[in-house]
């Protein structure tokens, strides 16, 4: 694994969008592997445990052996340097989107030199879609079905079934 190009895509994928599902397939040409890895966050709780959100993406992406889903409660340039990934992998929707992960990856920079960022512009027709977004319309009973993949939807149903 150690000459592969490796990319750890992290983030909270509460819930994984079709967004996030755009990003990985434009993103999979150019890497030989992509570890999509949950971030678990002390201060941040989530609507939905890492364990669910782990088994949704696992089902999206079986069968694809080039993909893989973890749960990390480490910095993200530990998390990378311990499975030998030498790219991060993140979206920009928006300039706010820019200003956040600039920083971030600024900092990572400083802790694992050897990492790079890899950006990715939004498609602009999913650049409105996000998980807060997704979490909103479930608070509300809303469909979310233009917005996360069919097996998403089907672990949210199964997971809290009168909010999907
Ligand atoms: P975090 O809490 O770390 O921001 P998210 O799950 O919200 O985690 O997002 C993970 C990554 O996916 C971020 O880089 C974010 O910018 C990107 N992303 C989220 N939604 C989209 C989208 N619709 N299009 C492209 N990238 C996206």
């Amino acid at each position: 694994m150690e000459t592969q190009k490796i990319a750890v895509f992290p983030g909270s994928f509460d819930p994984f969008t079709n967004g996030h599902v755009d990003l990985v397939r434009r993103a999979l040409p150019l890497f030989d592997h992509i570890m999509v890895a949950i971030g678990i966050n002390g201060e941040k709780k989530g609507m939905f445990p890492a364990q669910v959100r782990q088994k949704s993406i696992q089902e999206l992406y079986e069968g694809n052996a080039r993909i893989t889903v973890d749960v990390f409660d480490t910095l993200t340039a530990d998390y990378c340097r311990r499975i030998g990934a030498k790219f991060i992998l993140r979206g920009l929707r928006s300039a706010a989107d820019w200003e956040y992960e600039q920083g971030i990856a600024l900092v990572n920079k400083q802790l694992q030199p050897e990492i790079e960022t890899v950006f990715l512009a939004a498609d602009p027709a999913l650049s409105c879609v996000s998980s807060s977004v997704v979490r909103d319309l479930l608070r509300h009973q809303a469909g979310i079905s233009a917005f996360v993949p069919s097996v998403v939807e089907q672990t949210i149903r199964e997971y809290f079934p009168c909010k999907a």
